[in-house]
């Protein structure tokens, strides 16, 4: 049974705040009419999807938009730990791609295999190719599983769940979760930042010990973080472990997962034995990216020029979301991926049109994290594009932590979500 807040449009108004900011980051208006060309976008996740709605709604007749996404349906990570609690259900995080087609965009599932940055045509695993003038590639993360011995044997097997993208994974841990005896151990671990999602797995241990607390109440949760401390509002996370969870989570800093073998996991310095084992790998942006040649920072994230998104690597192709290198104090984000694919939207435009580009885009960010199913916290800033550093900068004072948990933000957050989506997909 679905606990905790459902989620209704009337809730709309509390997310108004944090998504109204997003308006700021499109510059180019309403409509660039001149605009006149083909843009393929791949990957239909928050950065593509928004990318593909906006490119249409801004760019009109002239401009063609083919989003290729090799799922059916949209499946949200924000709001996917409230899945795995037990408190939201997968039909509430899974939406269709219907709102884009009835804007006219062609949307397509595929998968897409290579890319010809020389022809300025995507392959896709059917032999069809797609012409573009300009690409945009949003293909999210993928895992580094080779750094974590026996994890991609064990994942195979589905004896492990990451859950690090929403879908099957979360679907899977879930089962898990209510398989696991009362007095049984959930262990999770947290890779070396950067990473998709900063306080994900924070909230993801708080909200699993709440959904322990009253359904196996002698069980545990034991958070074993490679970091050397929690990586994103650490005071309030800590607030909730010490305030709501005493006895319940056991958080251990500078705990990498070496090895998963046997069921036993290996860490730095302790074997772990858990009833239900929940690695999050190491990520680098998306095998496509990799492929493609734009995975230029480090073999691992994929350099852009940010008054653009179009990648230091390759000409003619804009690079969205937790795939990008990230820009200083920039989070890997939903939120983020959705602004920055308006920043490229309405550049992209401009450069269809022959125009100049916005010279000066600002872009915003809010991360809820559900403390329990009924209280929130969030984190928020603002980034500013840097002339002289060719960089977006976060602006002093701009941003901010919650002063408490509190219940108000847990309804909020679920305005934020519904709104998010809807601003992503073109939801009616
Ligand atoms: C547990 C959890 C909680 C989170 N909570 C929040 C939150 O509260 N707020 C927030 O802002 N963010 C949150 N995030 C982070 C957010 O989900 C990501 O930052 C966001 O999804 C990044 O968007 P993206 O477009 O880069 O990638 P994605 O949204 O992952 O989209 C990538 C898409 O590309 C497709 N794709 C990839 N390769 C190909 C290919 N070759 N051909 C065709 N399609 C392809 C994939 O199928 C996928 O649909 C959370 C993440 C997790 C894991």
């Amino acid at each position: 049974m679905t606990q905790g807040y459902p989620l209704h449009r009337r809730q709309l108004l509390g997310a108004g705040a944090a998504i109204a900011l997003t308006t700021l980051a499109g510059c180019a208006g309403p409509g660039t009419p001149s605009a006149r060309g083909r843009v393929v976008v791949v990957g239909g996740g928050f950065g593509g999807a928004t990318a593909a709605h906006y490119l249409k709604l801004w760019g009109g007749d002239g401009v063609e938009v083919t989003l290729v996404e090799r799922q059916a349906e949209f499946v949200s990570c924000p709001i996917s730990n409230l899945v795995l609690g037990g408190f939201q259900t997968m039909a509430a995080i899974t939406h269709r791609y219907d709102g884009l087609r009835a804007l006219g965009v062609n949307v397509l599932q595929a998968q897409v295999l290579a890319i010809d940055a020389t022809a300025r045509s995507v392959q896709l695993a059917d032999r069809r190719s797609l012409a573009y003038d300009r690409l945009v590639l949003s293909p999210g993360i993928d895992f580094m599983t080779d750094q974590i011995g026996g994890l991609q044997a064990a994942l195979e097997r589905g004896q492990v769940f990451h859950a690090w993208k929403a879908g099957p994974q979360t679907a899977g841990l879930r089962r898990q979760l209510e398989a696991m005896p009362d007095g049984g151990v959930f262990a999770m671990f947290i890779p070396k930042s950067p990473y998709r999602c900063p306080p994900g797995p924070y909230e993801r241990a708080c909200v699993v010990a709440s959904y322990l607390k009253a359904a196996k109440p002698r069980a545990k949760v034991l958070v074993c973080d490679a970091n050397a401390e929690i990586t994103s509002k650490k005071g309030l996370f800590e607030a909730a472990f010490r305030q709501l969870y005493a006895g319940i989570i056991e958080y251990r800093p500078n705990a990498e997962l070496k090895e998963l073998a046997g069921g036993v996991a290996r860490t730095d310095f302790d074997d772990v034995k858990a009833d239900v084992l929940n690695p999050i790998p190491p990520q680098r942006g998306g095998d496509l990216a990799r492929v493609a040649g734009l995975l230029n920072v480090n073999a691992r994230w994929a350099g852009v020029h940010w008054l653009t998104l179009e990648s230091t690597a390759a000409p003619g192709i804009h690079v969205l979301g937790d795939t990008t290198f990230s820009a200083p104090g920039m989070p890997k984000s939903g939120h983020m991926a959705n602004q920055q694919a308006k920043v490229a939207a309405a550049a992209i435009l401009q450069l269809l049109a022959g125009q100049p580009v916005n010279p000066a885009p600002v872009v915003a960010n809010t991360c809820y994290s559900f403390v329990s199913p009924t209280e929130a916290v969030h984190v928020a800033s603002v980034h500013q594009f840097d002339a002289a550093e060719k960089t977006f900068k976060p602006v002093p004072g701009a941003g901010g932590v919650s002063a408490a948990i509190n219940q108000i933000e847990a309804r909020q957050a679920m305005g934020w979500a519904q709104n998010i989506w809807a601003d992503t997909l073109a939801l009616a």
